[in-house]
Formats: structure tokens, sequence, C-alpha cells
């Protein structure tokens, strides 16, 4: 019998922000596939499970796992994949093993949890009946500046990651393109130093502190 794949989200900040299920599965899992393993390794302690079979598992060696975590749910074992924060694939690495397994037909599962655009989203104040999830922007300037234009002729409100080295010249890029739209920026999401800023992007800007992990949301024009 072939074993069991599961994709579990994990907190993205709060280590209480993990559910019921994603602790049993971990904790009855042979394998655990992970992005930094030291990272799973904290979390797992506070949950007290402890002697676990960690795999490394991240974008410069998922090619070479591929064969590996096939033979393992070959021969039966039950593997989780986690990503340092939040839910795995969206934004981090798995797809191309995913894609794999799916077309060999093993069993793959979620387990759903957080993920940092939907919690922006939760709490953003902006229409989420449909909306476009970018995720983090290209950085080559013309591919970015193609994609930005894009967003302003679709009309949708649309979610950015960005991290701390980037932040202050998307926010230049937002105030110049989208000065009439509503901005909500969402640092730290559920870490002691949370905080949320809503309004102009070219106001925005001046408030923002520099630190941590951001999420932007852009609300289409209403
Ligand atoms: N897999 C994750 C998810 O489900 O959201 C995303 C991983 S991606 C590599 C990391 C980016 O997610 C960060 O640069 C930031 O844009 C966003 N992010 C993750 N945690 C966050 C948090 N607590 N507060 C704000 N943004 C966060």
């Amino acid at each position: 019998m072939s074993g069991k794949l599961y994709v579990v989200a994990t907190p993205i900040g709060n280590l209480e922000d993990i559910t019921y299920r994603a602790v049993r599965i971990l904790r009855e899992s042979d394998i655990i596939l992970a992005e930094d393993t030291r990272v799973v390794a904290r979390l797992l302690s506070k949950y007290e499970i402890h002697g676990k079979r960690y795999i490394s598992f991240h974008e410069h060696n998922e090619e070479k796992r591929i064969k590996e975590v096939e033979k393992y749910l070959s021969e039966g074992k039950k593997i989780s994949l986690v990503s340092d924060a939040g839910t795995p694939l969206i934004q981090d690495p798995g797809y191309r093993l995913i894609r794999y397994l799916r077309t060999k037909n093993f069993e793959i599962v979620p387990v759903p949890g957080p993920s940092a655009f939907v919690a922006a989203l939760s709490v953003s104040g902006m229409p989420t009946d449909s909306f476009v999830f970018l995720g983090f922007l290209p950085h080559k300037p013309s591919r970015r500046k193609r994609l930005l234009q894009k967003m302003e002729e679709v009309n949708m409100t649309f979610v950015i990651y960005e991290s701390v080295h980037r932040i202050d010249s998307l926010m230049d890029e937002l105030c110049e393109r989208f000065a009439d739209r509503n901005v909500f920026v969402a640092r730290e999401m559920t870490k002691l130093h949370e905080e949320y800023l809503f309004g102009r992007p070219c106001e925005i800007k001046k408030a923002i502190v520099k630190k941590g992990e951001f999420v932007i949301v852009v609300e289409k024009k209403i």
C-alpha cells in the first residue's frame, strides 16, 4: 500500500495558529519535509513532538528530492510537507513535487490553515469577492512595470507579498500609479509588533516601519 503526502499549513507568526489536525498529522508522520528543519523543529517542540525524521526541502533541492519522496511513498510512509510559514506552495516550494506525484496518482491531501494573504484580506476592509494574488512582484523593472500597468486596467483588488528590502520602492511605485486608491499594509501579522495601515499609498508610505514581513492589498477603484 502506498503512503500519503500531507501538505500541512503552519503558523505565520504566532505558534498557536495551528489546527488540532495539523498537530496530529505531524505527530503521526514518519517523515517531515521542511524548508528549514530548525523552524519546524521549534514548532514541533512546542507541541511536544520529538524525534521526528526531517528532510530538508527547498527550492534548490526540490528536483533532487522528488524521486526520494516517491520512494518513501511507495514504501507506505506517511509524509508531511511544511514550509517556514503558512501554507506550503503559496509562494513557497513544492509545486514540482506535487505535480509529479499527481501524475503518478499518489494520495496527496491538504491540511489547511494560515496563509498570509488570506489573513491580510480578512482584516483589510476591502472587497474580497474577487481579487488577484500577485505574490512577490518580479524584480526586473520592465516586467514589474508591465504587471502593475495591467492591474490598473484589470481594476480588481490585488495582493502583493513584500520583504523589508523592497517595501520602500514598492510604496513609491504604488504612490505613483495608484495614488487615488486605498492601500492596506499588514506588517508582522500575528507577531509581537504586528501593525496595520490603511489609506492612500503616498500617505501610508511615510508611516511604515521598515522591519519584518509585509502583505500589501491594493483596493480596486470604487
Ligand atoms: N507560504 C506563506 C503563506 O502561506 O502566506 C508565504 C511564504 S512567502 C516565502 C513569505 C512572505 O509572506 C513574506 O515575505 C510576506 O510577504 C508574507 N508573510 C508571511 N508571514 C507574514 C506575516 N506574519 N506578516 C506579514 N506578511 C507575512
